[in-house]
């Protein structure tokens, strides 16, 4: 059967793929179906064909999976921020320890009975809704006019309105109606970015789960906002409102936030804590925490409960003694590095961005660490200068007894891999926000003389498709 444009197949959807979409073969002819969960049976039209798959529109479910769940939010399909709400958690989390582990065999190179066995079951959460601490809303105009606040819809940049979203905090409905309402009554526009014109960008509202205490941070094309007190005074009645900034952005750019950040009121920070949890005890948490302050333009987890649990199960897999001197690579504002100082001798952190590293520094001394060390650049670059002295490094860094990595989605740079393999710690914990990196880089890791201990996928963005992993690997 030849397939074309516009085609209506009736299909059983069979696989979920990289994206989340559901996957169907029609007489051999694959069909990628968004929004079709596993064992669908569904009726799709064809949008774009090729010889050998098409991506279809789903039309309808004609015979729903049993692995259905109804979406919590109204707009679920069209905003581009979740894309497995329509599958239940369970089956979710399902879906992402199978993702890890079929990454790892097929480009990690294992064999499947060795990493059944040494992969550990996902750590999901027993409520996986209203668990992100960051939100950022673009503002825009409804049809007639109305500034209004939303998402995008996937891969686009037309708003979606919204006044909620269930990943996100309760406040943000307050705290976005307020802001609407001040922009509606002094006229203030939205920017759109056809024009460049209009004043308000977006809106971050960022929350610290363990303080209560809330941010939010005004993006725009301009240096000030009209009314700005009487703004301050209408967003001050939310409960556990600290402070109110802006943040200007005048360039034509999806970069959400502009460099210069003014404060409106209070000092333009909020704090949370992190507390280690037990991973052979229910993750009970336990131990006084580390107190982090957050800026603005700070990195900072989103997920905070699931923080805990990948930072506790990085620092068990770490096998701290007290005694060890540690490399924390890719470390941001030093939330891992200082989770492992208070059990190592000494951490060295690696950061690309300064100011983070300028956040790292402050963090420790706020918390009155004083054996983690910071330093400012590409890890595949900082590294090898301390492992050949020409920075100045001493044994205990030229031969760690641990090294942790949480790189971005590109994975390690392979000179830092190889400088890991000369520098032979006794164990690797890799952090990992991408299976399919990981795996390239773990098969490296494991030609160099590394063996492959433990795997645990964590599940840090209920709802969306990403995955974030732990591995340990230790030295033959
Ligand atoms: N471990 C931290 C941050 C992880 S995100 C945490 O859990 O909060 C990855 C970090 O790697 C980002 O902060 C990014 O700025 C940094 N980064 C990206 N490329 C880098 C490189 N080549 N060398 C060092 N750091 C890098």
């Amino acid at each position: 059967m030849e397939y074309k444009k516009n085609d209506i197949v009736e299909v059983d959807i069979t696989d979920i793929g990289k994206d989340g979409e559901g996957i169907g073969k029609h007489e051999g002819y694959t069909l990628f179906v968004k929004d079709a969960v596993i064992g669908d049976r569904v009726r799709v039209k064809i949008m774009k064909a090729k010889k050998n798959y098409a991506y279809a529109h789903l039309e309808e479910v004609t015979r729903p999976s049993e692995k259905r769940a109804k979406p919590a939010c109204a707009i679920a399909r069209a905003c581009g921020g979740c894309q497995i709400q329509e599958l239940r958690y369970e089956d979710q989390l399902i879906y992402k320890q199978k993702k890890v582990f079929e990454d790892l065999v097929r480009i990690g190179e294992f064999e499947e009975g060795f990493i059944s066995k040494i992969m550990e079951p996902i750590v999901g959460m027993d409520s996986p809704f209203r668990y992100r601490g960051k939100a950022q809303f673009p503002i825009g105009r409804d049809s007639n006019g109305k500034p209004v606040a939303g998402f995008y819809a996937g891969r686009t940049h037309s708003i979606i309105k919204t006044d909620d979203c269930v990943i996100g905090v309760e406040e943000n409905k307050d705290i976005l109606k307020r802001m609407l309402s001040h922009m509606e009554k002094y006229d203030i526009a939205p920017y759109d970015e056809a024009t460049g014109k209009g004043l308000v960008r977006h809106v971050l509202i960022r929350k610290g789960f363990d303080s209560s205490e809330i941010m939010v941070c005004i993006v725009i094309n301009g240096d000030k906002i009209p009314y700005d007190k009487e703004l301050v005074e209408s967003l001050r009645k939310i409960e556990g409102m600290t402070s109110v900034s802006l943040s200007h952005n005048k360039a034509n750019t999806n970069v959400i936030m502009g460099e210069k950040i003014t404060h409106l009121w209070g000092d333009g920070v909020i704090h949370d804590t992190i507390y280690r949890r037990d991973v052979h005890n229910g993750f009970a948490r336990f131990d006084k925490g580390i107190r982090y302050s957050i800026s603005p333009l700070s990195f900072y987890q989103v997920n905070p409960e699931q923080t805990e649990k990948l930072y506790s199960i990085a620092l068990d897999y770490a096998d701290l003694t007290g005694n060890e001197s540690v490399w924390d690579l890719y470390c941001g504002i030093g939330t891992i590095s200082l989770f492992l100082a208070g059990q190592a001798k000494q951490v060295y952190g690696v950061e690309i961005v300064p100011q983070a590293i300028d956040d790292a520094k402050a963090n420790a001394c706020a918390n009155g660490i004083n054996n983690a060390e910071f330093f400012v650049g590409k890890a595949e670059e900082v590294l090898p200068a301390y492992y050949s002295k020409e920075a100045g490094g001493n044994d205990s860094m030229k031969h760690p007894d641990v090294i942790v990595v949480d790189p971005p989605r590109k994975g390690c740079d392979e000179e830092c891999l190889s400088t890991m393999l000369k520098m032979k710690p006794d164990r690797i914990v890799y952090v990992s926000c991408d299976p399919a990196t990981l795996s390239r880089d773990l098969k490296y890791l494991v030609s160099g003389g590394y063996e492959l201990k433990k795997v645990r996928p964590v599940d840090m963005f209920p709802h969306s498709v990403h995955v974030e992993t732990v591995v340990l690997l230790s030295h033959e």
